[in-house]
């Protein structure tokens, strides 16, 4: 088979090594002569499988015992209820730097008054808004990490002194983070952790003693899930089973550190070939360019020519480049998994596509 380049922007590519390991648990998981997708999650061998997750998470974004991980259903998008529906007693603060921010913020003014801080709308998310102050008043703040569709990626966090509260979705264990400023983290596993059906929450502790008074349902309440080591009710096996290989991954390539890098070294492959061609433009301003979603477009007058281009990444099999309805033109998601070599592919076709 000859290889298919793949930019698809979620669920998206994981590491090789994660699918051989899965396929075998699939056929015979750990010695029992059963398939992973038929023994009891209480199992010990299924037990291991959530301790060693657990394990590669914390390790890998330096996670202390003052944090819970868990291991959720429901998606990112189950996230932007049960955070309000948990943390929002009268106010909470708000950036709304594209459509997942913008969700979260829909779904947050059903359980109180949302503060939208700042906000890009306007300019269609080409930027990440930097100059508010988040008042002190509010039970915490929200911001999203790295804005899937428009590409744009917050450099750094602002100050805060409410609970800081992060979408990191699309760039989670792609660059180091300075855990301990984080109240609560949340991602949707499959841009770059692992299979779609597992949501990883993690949430300090101290975080419970701020629960709203208001009922909550008992799947929406952390602690439960907490306290029964995200084993209240049937977990998703499979896909924490392949993030754990998928993570195993990343330690093996050297962590985060070594993670961005790699990651680095393919963003800025891209966007140089990006700035350098006389046919392309990137969508974002610059210095808040995402390098996990690559966006561009072609310059105006050279529309007429997107037909021609398309044909020409078919050709090389680089697949997932269409950028999203809202913005247009082309995405290149360069999750960790991408190798180098896909970017200079695409690379290649931009410039003798020139
Ligand atoms: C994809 C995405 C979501 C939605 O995730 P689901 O798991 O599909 O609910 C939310 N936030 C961000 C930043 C995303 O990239």
């Amino acid at each position: 088979m000859t290889k298919v380049h793949n930019f698809s922007a979620g669920p998206s590519i994981l590491a090789e090594s994660a699918f051989a390991k899965s396929v075998q648990d699939i056929q015979n998981f750990a010695g029992t002569g059963l398939s992973v997708l038929e023994v009891s999650h209480r199992g010990k061998q299924f037990e291991a499988v959530m301790a060693e997750t657990e394990n590669l998470v914390r390790e890998l974004l330096g996670i202390s015992q003052d944090y819970d991980v868990l291991f959720l259903q429901g998606g990112a998008s189950t996230q932007f209820f049960q955070i309000p529906l948990n943390f929002l007693k009268q106010s909470a603060a708000y950036t709304d730097t594209g459509t997942w921010a913008n969700r979260a913020i829909k779904e947050a003014q059903g359980y109180g008054e949302v503060n939208v801080l700042a906000s890009s709308k306007d300019s269609n998310y080409t930027f990440i808004p930097k100059n508010y102050e988040i008042p002190s008043s509010v039970d915490y703040f929200h911001c999203t990490s790295n804005n899937t569709i428009y590409g744009t990626q917050i450099q750094q966090f602002p100050h805060c002194e409410v609970p800081l509260i992060c979408d990191m979705s699309s760039d989670i264990f792609s660059r180091p983070i300075e855990a301990n400023k984080f109240s609560l983290i949340y991602a949707g596993a499959q841009k770059n952790m692992g299979p779609a059906g597992v949501t990883l929450v993690i949430v300090r502790k101290d975080m419970y003693g701020r629960k709203a008074n208001r009922h909550i349902p008992t799947m929406m309440d952390y602690k439960i899930h907490a306290d029964n080591g995200s084993m209240y009710n049937t977990p998703p096996v499979f896909p924490i089973l392949v993030s754990k290989y998928n993570l195993e991954w990343v330690k093996e390539i050297g962590g985060l550190t070594a993670m961005e890098k790699r990651n680095e070294e393919k963003a800025s492959t891209l966007y140089t070939a990006i700035d350098n061609s006389p046919y392309f433009k990137g969508t974002t301003a610059i210095e808040d360019r995402s390098k996990m979603n690559v966006t561009f477009v072609f310059e105006k007058e050279h529309e007429g020519l997107a037909e021609k281009f398309d044909a020409a990444c078919k050709e090389a099999q680089l697949s997932g480049l269409k950028g999203h309805r809202s913005v247009g033109g082309y995405r290149a998601s360069l999750y960790n998994a991408l190798p180098l070599d896909s970017v200079q592919a695409l690379v290649n076709v931009m410039e003798t596509f020139a």
